[in-house]
């Protein structure tokens, strides 16, 4: 709604629900307003897609609102139906027993006036007085039923107006609840109304729109609370004029109708008064008859008895005459008998006479009791008859009375209801009026609006089709794309392995590597702890030895001086862990006197790891970032030999284990009864190497120096699967922590300790034999002469990669063993390099 609008909207007083709702829609439309104006003066600038897009949302989100809107107005008028269905019944029981009670009035009326016909329609007189006497008990008796049918009428009346009562309060608390309901569902429009001014401020505030496109938002908003407001205000308007109106139309003609009753009751009583008063004068008439007919029988008896007292003095004249005509002649005697039967006649007569008279006497009598009774009668009739008036005329005066209360409180509360309702309807009027012109400009307003968004929502659809076929241009040249980078990856990834092959050829599939011990505190207890053995820090694989005076030069592929760290050990073995994971065998083996080291480079300690773990480590990092297209398991075994005497170090029992040719027909070798087991991470791993030394030390209680002459071993395999090509294959990787290579069979050992050491030099020298012929490329390579190659065969032949890393001590009370390990070095190096490639000294080997 605009200013001048509101400026026009009468003021409501908010004492009704309505008027406190279109006050709340006032404010609210207020505030909007002032936001606007707000949000125009301080406009940000943004790109036209946000802005688009933001629109966009916020038109999507008024869409939802305007429907959920859409669904309360349909409850609403769900409800309405509801009430007006309920109000509509309500209105045919009370029509219905207005009927009924119209009925039972016209048939108290019908016998009213029959039994008043029955009154007015005249006995004959002709009748005689029984039947006149009779018509008037009748009329009495009439009467007094149709008192009694008066006074039945008079409790139905009160029972009518008892259920008009509780009607009208039932009404009365109808239209409150229905107030109440109204002030609800307002209350809860308020909130919507409240929510959603807070969005729109948000919207706003976020998305900083034109002053346009703001007023259309407005705009649209605007009207659509206004058809909602509309449409409540109407439906109030319809409940509230014709809920009050049926009932103040039905207490009037209700009233009507009673004044009707009252009238009628009125003038039937009148005419039963004047029938009472004809009666009575009926009854005088008929009591004066009797009197003058008593009279007239009065006045005869009277004659009769004048008559008879005449004739009693005729009597002795006629005896004289019988007297003399006894006497004298027979004529007087006949004429004597003729008086004698005459004077008998007479006498009968007079007897006839006598009994008659005494018959009317005892029938007056008997009507003098009669009329007597009948008096009395009347009298008691009379006196009942004006109790009755009495008590009618009370009843009819308290019926008025009450009438004209329920009439004049029905008149006051309708008068009330009228007045409300009038002020409501002319303030809604008014209100009314006033909204043409806005509901016009709104009109013309969404019209405009309308437009606007069907021109929006066709540039959104075009621009949104357009922005599909991009994106699927796009997805589609991506999937090309990596299609493309996919093949390169493999191309490389195959490149990669064969750069890698040709690293490792170049390095030489069988490389040795010298580690030199520093000298630690622990070693320096004895006088002889001069270091003889001097690393080139300009020369990575060359190192010499002071013996006897004299510097011997000892060529190797790699040379860790003293100051190496496990990391730059490792870095130099990672290549080949790579190529395991590739599926290639690899062996690393430390080779050394004992306490020269092998272990510390093999297994490390806790805080600084040594070549297992890190391979470990490695192994799995490499894993997980193949993992996309590769799939990898990798297992793990850990074996021990001493005195060419095999043992599984995972399990407990350290069972003698035998090698034996896989019976699947490849020809590889395996150990029955050895644990094998899965690893699934890193920290897996940890346990069971924490397992294999544990169960080495439990081992090597049984006997002294145990550790140091067995060889520990610790096999990986790992299996390989291709996600794309479903190719497989499988890489061991073999760590050996070889047995100290001193030479305590030269030193005078006898017994087991003898066997001990001719044990491993044995297999030290059958290692290096093996190796030897590995690098000399010849035909036979002796694997059977030791457990520890004969197990290593798969590892150790051709295609594999063998790492030794020789571990020496750089003190001088060590230089033979130093001196010696450095010749098998030297005589596994020097085979295929050949002298010419590389000046070595010759006649190196083993130290026998
Ligand atoms: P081996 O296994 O050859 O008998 P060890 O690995 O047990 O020898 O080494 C003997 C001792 O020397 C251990 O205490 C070990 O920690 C220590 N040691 C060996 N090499 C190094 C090194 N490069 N740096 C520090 N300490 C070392
Ligand atoms: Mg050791």
């Amino acid at each position: 709604m605009s200013d001048e609008d509101e400026e026009d909207a009468p003021d409501i007083p908010a004492c009704t629900p309505l008027a406190a709702f279109l006050s709340f829609k006032q404010d609210a439309e207020k505030r909007r307003a002032s936001q606007v104006q707000l949000e125009t003066t301080g406009k940000l600038a943004e790109s036209p897609l946000v802005a688009v897009m933001s629109h966009l949302l916020s038109f999507l989100e008024q869409y939802s609102h305007f429907q959920q809107l859409q669904q309360q107005a349909d409850q609403y008028r769900v409800q309405l139906k509801r009430h007006r269905v309920q109000h509509r019944r309500q209105m045919k029981a009370l029509r219905a027993s207005y009927r009924q009670r119209l009925r039972d009035k016209n048939s108290i009326i019908s016998s009213l006036e029959e039994a008043i016909s029955q009154q007015q329609c005249p006995s004959p007189l002709s009748e005689g007085e029984s039947s006149s006497d009779e018509g008037a008990q009748a009329g009495v008796h009439r009467l007094v039923q149709s008192l009694h049918g008066l006074q039945g009428e008079r409790s139905r009346l009160r029972g009518e107006l008892r259920l008009l009562h509780s009607q009208l309060e039932q009404k009365e608390r109808d239209r409150h609840s229905r107030i109440q309901t109204f002030q609800q569902q307002i209350d809860e429009l308020k909130s919507c109304i409240e929510e959603r001014e807070e969005e729109l401020s948000r919207l706003r505030t976020a998305t900083g729109a034109t002053d346009s496109e703001k007023r259309v938002l407005c705009l649209s908003a605007e009207n659509e609370s206004l058809k909602q407001s509309l449409s409540v205000t109407q439906g109030l308007l319809q409940q509230l004029s014709t809920i009050p109106s049926q009932s103040s139309t039905m207490l009037i003609k209700e009233n009507e109708n009673l004044r009707g009753r009252v009238q009628q009751l009125e003038l039937s009583l009148q005419q039963r008064a004047e029938q009472l008063s004809q009666m009575e004068r009926r009854s005088e008439q008929s009591e004066w008859r009797r009197g003058e007919e008593l009279r007239k029988r009065e006045d005869r008896v009277r004659d009769l008895q004048l008559e008879l007292d005449r004739e009693r003095g005729k009597e002795p004249v006629i005896k004289y005459v019988t007297q003399t005509v006894e006497v004298e002649s027979p004529a007087t005697v006949k004429q004597l008998t003729k008086a004698r039967q005459r004077n008998e006649l007479l006498s009968e007569r007079l007897s006839g006479q006598n009994e008659r008279c005494k018959q009317l006497e005892e029938q007056i009598r008997k009507s003098d009791e009669y009329s007597c009774n009948l008096q009395h009668k009347i009298a008691a009739y009379e006196q009942e008859i004006s109790k009755l008036k009495e008590e009618l005329l009370k009843e009819i005066g308290h019926l008025e009375e009450r009438k004209e209360e329920a009439v004049k409180a029905a008149a006051n509360c309708s008068a009330e209801h009228f007045q409300n309702l009038q002020d409501q309807f002319f303030s809604l009027q008014k209100r009314l009026t006033s909204l043409p012109p806005t509901l016009r400009s709104m009109k013309t307003d969404y019209a405009s609006l309308r437009s606007q968004v069907r021109n929006f929502s066709e540039f959104y659809g075009a621009a949104i089709s357009e922005a599909k076929k991009q994106i699927s241009a796009a997805i589609s040249e991506m999937s090309e794309a990596n299609k493309d980078l996919l093949e390169k990856y493999r191309k490389e990834v195959a490149l990669r392995r064969k750069y890698h092959e040709q690293l490792v050829e170049l390095k030489g599939n069988i490389r040795v590597l010298c580690r030199v011990k520093p000298v630690l505190k622990e070693d320096q207890h004895g006088e002889d702890h001069s270091v003889v053995v001097t690393t080139d820090p300009n020369n990575e694989s060359s190192l010499s030895v002071l013996s006897k005076g004299k510097a011997r030069i000892f060529e190797m592929d790699k040379i860790f001086h003293p100051q190496s760290t496990q990391e730059e050990v490792f870095q130099e073995i990672e290549p080949l862990v790579t190529s395991c994971i590739d599926g290639y065998h690899v062996c690393i083996f430390a080779y050394g006197q004992t306490g020269s080291g092998k272990t510390y480079t093999m297994e490390g300690t806790v805080e600084n790891p040594g070549i297992n773990q890190r391979a470990l480590k490695h192994l799995f990092s490499e894993i997980e970032e193949r993992k996309d297209m590769w799939s990898y398991s990798v297992t793990v075994s850990s074996v021990e030999i001493y005195n060419e005497v095999l043992r599984d170090l995972l399990s407990k029992d350290g069972e003698k284990l035998d090698i034996k040719i896989n019976p699947d027909g490849t020809g590889q070798l395996h150990v029955p009864g050895l644990r094998v087991i899965e690893v699934k991470s890193f920290q897996h791993i940890k346990k069971i190497l924490a397992t294999a030394r544990r169960n080495r030390i439990t081992f090597g209680t049984q006997m002294n120096q145990h550790s140091s002459r067995s060889h520990a071993l610790l096999c990986i395999t790992v299996q390989g699967t291709d996600l794309a090509t479903g190719s497989k294959t499988t890489g061991k990787l073999n760590l050996v922590d070889l047995a100290g290579s001193e030479r305590v069979w030269k030193s005078g050992a006898e017994g087991e300790r003898l066997k001990e050491a001719q044990n491993i030099n044995r297999s030290l020298l059958a290692l290096g034999d093996v190796i030897q012929a590995l690098r000399a490329r010849q035909t036979h390579i002796p694997f059977r002469n030791s457990r520890l190659t004969y197990l290593l065969q798969d590892s150790l032949g051709k295609g594999s990669k063998t790492v030794m890393v020789v571990q020496v001590s750089a003190l001088e009370s060590n230089v033979g063993e130093t001196l010696c390990s450095l010749k098998f070095a030297q005589r596994v190096c020097k085979v295929e390099l050949g002298p010419a490639a590389r000046k070595i000294e010759s006649g190196g080997g083993q130290c026998d």
